[in-house]
């Protein structure tokens, strides 16, 4: 009889106690039946696997990779980690069609960027979204978010020289979002940071951070990102010397986390040095940096903590930072998920979850009436801005709004 090969997993599992609190926690299990659980998939999966990979289980597509499981998790399991990493390794099955589409953020910008008018006006046509639903499976309910015409890095680029005469200077990792989306928001990110005297200069190159690659079964692309992400990092930190700020909260989590914990690129000489430019500002403004608000600035603002913002564990960066803000009239929303989870609310069949997961939030939303829905992810911020017809800014645009030039 062949020995049994026994490997210890890095993402903990021997230390679950079998509490079941990560199922409490998980918005997937309260409303997709099917979905076997965290629990269920994560750590007692672990062990079967780990004995005979036949006993992987294709319904752990469902899970949203939110990480509220192991947030909840008393031990420090890294259950959603489990979960991910048995999808690298034993899920076979080719990405779909649709998959490859929604994954590939960075080149459906980069080919949308030169038309994007017509592109924007053609994904809002309701017989598009109807095509879409019908041949590749996109819910034809989902709003996409609309394209810019011009890059941030174009922006950014014209700029050079004036940033580099700032007395200090980080590195952005600005995103596909903020690149093809919404430049305004590395614009406000400018803004604030100009006045605190720094300036902001572009990665060698960034690529996509990878998070979609990773959860729609693209892994070895992921692993190629990841690799040259971390080049350029280590780049900006070891030899220019500069902190790599960001503004999403999954970018960040997965640069941070997911790229030694998912796909084995090892960053450790430059994670510390990767940080939310909330965290960064807040720590600038605490240490006796100043802004100078601008009089009469007044805003009713929720706050939306994006789950891998609460996995980082630095909601509480933002929540301080526009508390700080005079005239801002604040309230933290409870802490739930939206539903979206990136690409996976855009799928015809997590459709219903993903609004059945968001709808509590959506709620709360409603009963709050705030001007402005703060959140420091963008796929939050186009569901919820979808799902109830109010405006979400990341924090710091509300912050670059409030402060003089
Ligand atoms: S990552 Fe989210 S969806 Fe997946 S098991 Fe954990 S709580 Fe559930
Ligand atoms: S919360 Fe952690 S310890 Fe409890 S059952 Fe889940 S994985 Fe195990």
């Amino acid at each position: 009889m062949k020995a049994q090969e026994y490997t210890v997993s890095k993402h903990n599992f021997e230390e679950c106690m079998k509490c079941t609190v990560c199922t409490v926690y998980c918005p997937v299990l309260q409303v997709n039946p099917l979905y076997p659980g965290p629990k269920q998939a994560g750590p007692d999966g672990e062990r079967l696997r780990l004995k005979d990979p036949f006993f992987f289980n294709y319904t752990l597509k469902y899970c949203m990779n939110c990480k509220r499981c192991e947030v909840a998790c008393p031990s420090g399991v890294g259950v959603a980690d489990l979960i991910q990493a048995s999808r690298i390794k034993y899920d076979r099955t080719p990405p779909k069609l649709r998959d490859r589409i929604l994954a590939s953020t960075d080149l459906m910008g980069s080919l949308a960027r030169p038309f994007a008018p017509v592109v924007n006006a053609v994904t809002g046509l309701g017989i598009a979204k109807s095509v879409m639903d019908a041949t590749l499976k996109i819910d034809h309910r989902r709003s996409f978010p609309k394209y810019s015409g011009r890059s941030f890095e174009a922006w950014l680029r014209k700029r050079a020289a004036q940033q580099a005469a700032f007395p200090e200077q980080v590195a952005y990792f600005h995103g596909c979002y903020v690149n093809y989306n919404n430049p305004q928001l590395g614009k406000d990110l400018v803004k604030v940071l100009n006045a605190l005297g720094v300036g902001v200069q572009l990665l060698d190159h960034e690529k996509c951070c990878g998070i979609a690659l990773i959860t729609n079964g693209m892994s070895k692309q992921a692993t190629r990102h990841a690799e040259h992400n971390v080049g350029i990092i280590r780049q900006a930190v070891l030899e220019r010397r500069l902190p790599v700020v960001t503004t999403s909260s999954s970018c960040t989590l997965t640069l941070r986390d997911e790229y030694p914990n998912l796909l084995g690129v090892d960053n450790a000489d430059v994670r510390a040095s990767v940080l939310m430019a909330v965290r960064y500002i807040f720590e600038r403004l605490e240490a006796g940096a100043t802004l100078r608000f601008k009089p009469g600035f007044r805003k009713k603002v929720a706050y939306h903590v994006p789950c891998h913002m609460e996995r980082l564990g630095w909601g509480v960066f933002s929540e301080r930072l526009l508390r700080m803000i005079p005239g801002v009239e604040f309230t933290l929303l409870d802490s739930a998920c939206c539903g979206i989870a990136g690409t996976y609310g855009f799928k015809k069949e997590n459709y219903e979850a993903s609004q059945a997961v968001g709808a509590a939030l959506f709620e709360q939303i409603r009963s709050v009436d705030p001007e402005v829905v703060a959140c420091d992810c963008e796929t939050c911020k186009w569901q919820i801005e979808m799902s109830t017809g109010y405006r979400v800014e990341n924090p710091i645009s509300i912050l670059a709004e409030s402060i003089e030039q």
